[in-house]
């Protein structure tokens, strides 16, 4: 690793596509600006519908010696990009708080686990394993292999861009796919065109990887009917995923999905929780990224013999978080993305002080910064339960037992992640079994996302899981390829296949 830290990367004014960096063909820029200062960052050029076909194409064709290139070799390209991001660390951080409103907190956070990615990405060509399948046909053998799928099309959010956007392109590229990448308006750099960058240091060929920005009336649809992607591999919230669905069943090649969408996470202390292992987890778990994440506890469910004595702990720890400037290392809870979003919380705290809400904790904005709210005795049907908040504002519900604090955990359309606190460990583990999500933490907070474990939700947050094995079965497909080694005869007559019991036409 080289002493001095590499210059930094610059021409983020292009867009690479289809194996160059150039101008999009939109002939228009979009200003990427830093949430915090207000400072414009770059003008990046938007793409065109002619851009998307030359990138789709271009995959296409690029993928093709890059699926057969060793397995050690798409390996060592991943391996290579992990490397590229120790050399560039300190760059890595700077975009993610400049751009995406990140603190250097989560910016950190989110570089351990975009490396940790790449470096998990370099395991999965040798994990691409293909079977030897019975058949009850005699001479026959069954075979099952595993294959890319070919071009996958991501689709990324600006909240944790470029983790989010490599836990989607660094695991379809190792496995052998070339791949289409339209990053969020709000986080092009970060969500698009620096991973393309680390990637092209470390040896990607070129036109595998095409990053579009561009607008969702231009370019939108057309990113996921286009007749060449096999996958469309999205991250985002749940009205523009069920969208994205529509359109790739009515697709002249219909698609298949990788839909990883919002969430209302339940934290949960039960009446036996140690109660400062669950107070420190929830402000952690509620108000990392100014609240800003998909698997974030979106609700605190507290049983009655603690809800007291939590609130207050609760509140006492939110009260000393330090808001405002990202870039400090102390400040926890920075900028909110963008005007609108910043609105549309306003406006759910104003509907919240209106309905009567016992607000312990409050404040208003200062520019894009929104300071921690804390709303006690929420009920699980108000408005602030009912939605993904995405944002600094804790709702915190008293349960009575157990049993009703499963109830409220599960009465939402969502099933991300969640948590559950008990000093009993079985306890924890039989109310984990029990939410309906596709994570349950015991004695942790929600926001986990680690290599090699399955991330994913159900109900409305989504279809099917990242990391690992997961992974790679997302990105390929199986081929299933018979061999007749003996002559077959064919019935001609019922009789002859009542006789034959497992003998298989194979229709
Ligand atoms: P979003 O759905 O508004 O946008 C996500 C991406 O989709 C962006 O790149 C956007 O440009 C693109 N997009 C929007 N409309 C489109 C269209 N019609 N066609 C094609 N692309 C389109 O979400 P967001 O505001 O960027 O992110 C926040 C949401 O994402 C939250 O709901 C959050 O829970 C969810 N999220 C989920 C996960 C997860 O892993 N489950 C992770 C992070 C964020």
């Amino acid at each position: 690793m080289p002493d001095t830290a590499p210059t930094p990367y610059d021409g983020f004014d292009r867009l690479p596509i289809a194996g160059s960096w150039r101008a999009g063909g939109a002939g228009r820029t979009r200003a990427d600006v830093d949430p915090f200062s207000g400072e414009t960052l770059v003008e990046i050029p938007l793409a065109d519908a002619d851009d998307l076909d030359a990138a789709y194409r271009a995959a296409r064709g690029a993928q093709r010696d890059w699926a057969a290139a060793l397995p050690a070799e798409r390996a060592a390209v991943m391996a290579a990009a992990a490397q590229v991001m120790e050399a560039r660390r300190e760059e890595i951080v700077g975009w993610l708080i400049h751009e995406a409103g990140s603190t250097r907190l989560k910016a950190a956070l989110e570089w351990d686990a975009a490396h940790a990615v790449f470096l998990e990405a370099a395991t999965l060509p040798h994990l691409v394993e293909g079977r030897l399948l019975p058949a009850d046909v005699p001479g026959k053998e069954g075979r099952a292999y595993r294959q890319p799928v070919g071009v996958v099309g991501v689709i990324s959010p600006w909240n944790w861009p470029l983790q989010l956007t490599a836990r989607s392109l660094a695991p379809a590229l190792a496995v052998g796919n070339g791949v289409v990448l339209k990053p969020a308006s709000d986080t092009p750099v970060t969500g698009g065109l620096l991973p393309a960058k680390i990637l092209e240091q470390a040896g990607l060929p070129g036109g595998l990887l095409s990053v579009l920005v561009g607008a969702g009336s231009e370019i939108g649809d057309a990113f996921v009917t286009h007749a060449i992607p096999r996958v469309i591999s999205f991250t985002g919230s749940t009205p523009v995923g069920r969208g994205i669905a529509r359109l790739a069943a009515d697709a002249p090649i219909i698609k298949r999905l990788e839909l990883e969408l919002g969430g209302n996470g339940p934290l949960v202390v039960l009446d036996d929780a140690d109660l400062e292992l669950a107070v420190e987890a929830a402000v952690f778990g509620k108000f990392l990224h100014q609240g800003q994440i998909c698997m974030i506890a979106n609700r605190l469910i507290v049983d009655d013999r603690l809800y007291d004595a939590f609130l207050e702990g609760f509140v006492e720890r939110v009260r000393a978080l330090k808001v405002g400037d990202p870039a400090d290392p102390d400040t926890f809870v920075g900028p909110i993305i963008n005007r609108r979003q910043l609105d549309g919380l306003t406006a759910r705290i104003a509907h919240a002080r209106a309905s009567g809400a016992r607000e312990l904790l409050g404040g208003e904005p200062d520019g894009l910064v929104l300071p921690p709210h804390v709303f006690a005795d929420v009920s699980n049907d108000d408005e602030l339960a009912r939605n993904e908040l995405f944002g600094p504002i804790a709702p915190v519900i008293r349960s009575r037992d157990e049993d009703e604090a499963l109830r409220i955990a599960n009465d939402t359309e969502y099933g991300l992640s969640s948590a559950v606190f008990s000093a009993d460990l079985g306890r924890g583990v039989r109310f984990a079994r029990r939410v309906e999500a596709g994570m349950t933490h015991v004695n942790d907070q929600p926001v986990n996302d680690l290599p090699f474990n399955p991330f994913g939700g159900e109900k409305n947050s989504g279809i099917g899981r990242f990391n690992g094995r997961w992974a790679v079965d997302a990105f390929t497909s199986d081929h299933w390829v018979t061999v007749q080694h003996a002559p077959r005869r064919y019935p001609t007559s019922a009789r002859e296949v009542e006789a034959q019991v497992g003998a298989s036409t194979g229709g």
